[in-house]
C-alpha cells in the first residue's frame, strides 16, 4: 500500500515528505494507521549516523494508532483496536528467555538495523529499497508495520495522540523509578536533565511520594515545568556554580536516588556525587560509543550503586497499560510536555527539540 512518510535520504540530511510503498503484513505482523508519533533524540541520532544503519531511511519509534490490517496468524488484535508500538526483542536469546526483553541481545540490530531480522525491507520507492524498520516500526509515516508481539493494545477511551511517547521516553523515565528504584515515600531524588525522559522520571517520583524532588537543568522553562509537575527545588545548572553542594544542602547530605539523562560525563559524575552513601544513580542518557567517565573509587565503596537502565526495565504489555491508566487519571500529565506538529513540519520539530525549546515533539499524521 502507498503511504506518506518522512524520509532521510542521506546522513544528516533533512526529512523529506515522500510517497512510499509499504509491504503486506506477514502472518505475525500488524499494519497500524499511525495517528501520532513522538520524536525522540534517538530518531535524530539515526538521522545523523550514530548507528550503522543505511539510507534512505524512515525513523520514528513512538507510534500510536489504530490497527488497519492483521496478518493471518495474529491473535488478540483486530482492525480498529487502539495500539501503542513499543520496542522490539527477539524472543530467543539468553535475556529474552528470562523475560528481560529490554536487554535482548539482538535488540540493537532489531532497532537500528534498518530491516526485519531476516534482512528484508518494509518500504520501497520506485521499487528501490527504503530502510527503516526503525525499532521495527518506523512511525514517521501514515502507516507502519510491526509484529503483534511488540504492539500494546490500549483502552479506547484514552487520548490516543498523547500515548506514543509512552513507548520510549515515558516508560524509560517512569520505569527507571517505578520498576528499578521502587522508592519509598519520603525518599529524596534528584533528576539531572528534565527533558521528556527526566520529566517522566519526575512524574513517577511524584506518584511514588518521593520528597524532596530536585530538578537540575539549563533551560528555565523546563525547570518551571518540573516545578509544576512536582519538583520542590529547581537548580539552574547555568547559574549554579556548585550543583552537588546545593543538593547536599537541600537534602542534609545527599539524595537517596539520582537520575541522569543528559549523557554528559561531567553531569553524570555530579549525579553520582550528589548521592548519600548507599544511594543509587541510574544513567538514562544516551551517550555516544566511546564516551568515558571517571569516578572516585572510595566514593563507590560507600555502597553507592551506579547502573544504566534501558526502556525502564519494563515489559511493555504490562507497564504501558499502567501508564495509560495514570494518564487517564491525570496522574501522569504527559500532555504538559508535548507540542504537536504536522508531519510536514517535522524538520522544525527536530530543530526546536534540539534547541531545547520543545520538550517532546509529537507529529500528527495526515489522513
Ligand atoms: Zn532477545
Ligand atoms: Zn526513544
Amino acid at each position: 500500500m502507498q503511504i506518506t512518510a518522512a524520509v532521510v535520504n542521506e546522513r544528516s540530511g533533512p526529512f523529506v515528505i515522500d510517497t512510499l510503498d509499504l509491504c503486506e503484513p506477514r502472518a505475525d505482523e500488524l499494519i497500524v494507521r499511525v495517528v501520532a508519533s513522538g520524536m525522540c533524540q534517538t530518531d535524530l541520532h539515526g538521522r545523523d549516523g550514530y548507528f550503522p544503519s543505511p539510507y534512505p531511511a524512515v525513523y520514528g519509534h513512538e507510534g500510536a494508532g489504530v490497527v488497519h490490517a492483521v496478518g493471518a496468524a495474529v491473535r488478540g488484535f483486530a482492525p480498529g483496536d487502539h495500539v501503542v508500538m513499543s520496542y522490539p526483542w527477539c524472543g530467543d536469546c539468553a535475556n529474552c528467555r528470562q523475560s528481560r526483553l529490554n536487554y535482548c541481545l539482538n535488540g540493537r540490530a532489531l532497532k537500528m538495523g534498518g530491516t526485519r531480522a531476516d534482512g528484508s525491507t518494509l518500504l520501497s520507492r520506485n521499487d528501490a529499497p527504503v530502510y527503516g524498520a526503525y525499532f521495527q516500526q518506523s512511525s514517521f509515516g501514515t502507516f507502519a508495520l510491526t509484529q503483534a508481539r511488540w504492539a500494546v493494545k490500549v483502552r479506547n477511551d484514552a487520548p490516543l495522540e498523547l500515548l506514543g511517547p509512552l513507548a520510549c521516553s515515558g516508560q524509560t523515565g517512569a520505569g527507571a523509578v517505578l520498576n528499578v528504584m521502587q522508592p519509598d515515600a519520603g525518599d529524596s531524588i534528584a533528576v539531572f536533565g528534565v527533558g521528556a525522559v527526566g520529566l517522566s522520571a519526575l512524574m513517577a517520583a511524584k506518584i511514588a511520594g518521593c520528597d524532596p524532588i530536585i530538578a537540575v537543568d539549563v533551560h528555565a522553562h523546563r525547570l518551571a515545568l518540573a516545578r509544576e509537575l512536582g519538583a520542590a527545588q529547581a537548580i539552574d545548572h547555568k547559574t549554579c556554580s556548585d550543583v552537588v553542594g546545593e543538593i547536599r544542602k537541600i537534602t542534609d547530605g545527599g539524595v537517596r536516588y539520582a537520575v541522569e539523562t543528559s549523557a554528559l560525563p561531567a553531569v553524570f559524575r555530579e549525579a553520582i556525587e550528589s548521592l548519600l552513601p548507599g544511594g543509587t544513580c541510574i544513567l538514562l542518557g544516551s551517550a555516544r560509543k566511546g564516551t568515558d567517565v571517571s569516578l572516585e573509587m572510595p566514593f563507590l565503596q560507600q555502597g553507592r550503586v551506579v547502573r544504566g537502565v534501558v526502556q525502564g526495565d519494563s515489559l511493555p504489555k504490562e507497564f504501558i497499560h499502567k501508564l495509560v491508566d495514570l494518564v487517564v487519571d491525570g496522574k501522569f500529565p504527559i500532555a504538559k510536555m508535548i507540542k504537536f506538529y504536522d508531519l510536514a513540519d517535522i524538520n522544525r520539530a527536530a530543530d526546536e527539540s534540539t534547541a531545547g525549546i520543545t520538550i517532546k515533539p509529537v507529529l500528527r499524521m495526515p489522513h
